[in-house]
């Protein structure tokens, strides 16, 4: 932060963090190799471990951050959907479990929409939150994505969604299972418009997102090793009873097998992504990069969507705002 809080003792820096705040921890330790590394370098190497290159999960925020040009993006907010409408309650209610993860995380919901340009190219860059509700797919992120994908058409610039989820939000029962076709839909809208969706998996991916949006992309690019799924691992072993072959459902592998075209470090994400933006748009030869983040292309915000879509659309929100 301040000079004053990098020499404030960790003791003193103790009495005035709450419990789930460990962002200013001194060391971080990878998972994969057990090494202890300094929280700056992992933050320099966005999140990537210096000594086994393992990916750790990246907030939002720092991955829009990186993959647009000269950091600078403009926030897409989030539509305000109906809260809690089945007053679900386990050990908590799902009111204070929201209130708990957006106070933590600071979001509102499980997705961060940004619009900014990649190497020159106006782009509606969707991420994931893992750390909301596990990247949880409710009512709100259907929204999201249905925005972003709306804000892609109206700018004529093409979605790329990162995506990391456990599935579909438990506490929001089939009205999240709802947002499978919408998402669809969505998809749809862009591909409609002739625009590019591509799809960035990392870890985890699994569930309803694995089986709507997550598999539609033009392209597919996988971080190393996420894990990409729909049913985990130990289900399917048991339902099938035999051994599930090594490196199942890793990015790796499903990329040798063709549902995944490439994996791609993270390190070198952006200029992938860039390449693959110049040659499905026609910014090719005409945008130069944009060093500073200057003349970013103003966000439009009237969208146009197909009448089918429309209608489609329309039909099981009237239902679930009830
Ligand atoms: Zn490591």
């Amino acid at each position: 932060m301040n000079w004053l809080s990098d020499i404030t003792p960790p003791g003193i820096k103790k009495m005035f963090r709450k419990r789930d705040d460990n962002s200013d921890a001194l060391w971080a330790k990878c998972k994969s190799c057990d090494e202890m590394i300094f929280t700056k370098d992992l933050e320099a190497s966005q999140q990537v471990c210096p000594s086994c290159g393992h990916h750790m999960t990246l907030s939002p925020t720092t991955r829009l951050n990186a993959i647009f040009d000269g950091g600078q993006w403009e926030r897409i907010e989030l539509p305000d959907v109906v809260t809690d409408p089945l007053k679900f309650k386990d050990v908590k209610r799902y009111t204070d479990r929201l209130k708990d993860y957006r106070r933590k995380t600071g979001e509102k919901d499980a997705l961060v929409i940004g619009f900014g340009q990649i190497e020159g190219v106006p782009s509606v860059v969707a991420v994931q939150n893992f750390a909301f509700m596990g990247g949880s797919m409710g009512m709100m992120l259907g929204e999201g994505i249905l925005k972003a994908a709306e804000q892609a058409i109206a700018n004529n610039a093409p979605l790329i969604l990162f995506t990391a989820s456990g599935g579909a939000r438990m506490q929001e029962g089939i009205l999240s299972l709802m947002q499978m076709p919408r998402t669809t839909i969505a998809v749809q809208m862009v591909k409609e418009a002739g625009l590019p969706y591509i799809v960035v998996l990392t870890h985890p991916t699994t569930g309803g997102v694995t089986a709507s949006y997550a598999m539609l992309g033009d392209v597919h690019i996988a971080e190393p090793n996420a894990l990409i799924g729909f049913a985990g691992a130990r289900v399917i072993e048991q339902t099938i009873r035999e051994k599930l072959p090594e490196g199942f459902q890793r990015a790796e592998y499903l990329a040798d097998k063709g549902m995944v075209d490439i994996v791609v470090h993270r390190h070198h994400l952006r200029e992938t992504l860039a390449k693959i933006l110049r040659v499905l748009t026609r910014h090719g030869k005409k945008a130069k990069p944009n060093q500073q983040g200057q003349n970013v292309t103003p966000l439009r915000v009237e969208a146009q969507k197909t009448e089918s879509a429309q209608k489609a659309l329309e039909a099981p929100m009237d239902k679930a705002a009830e």
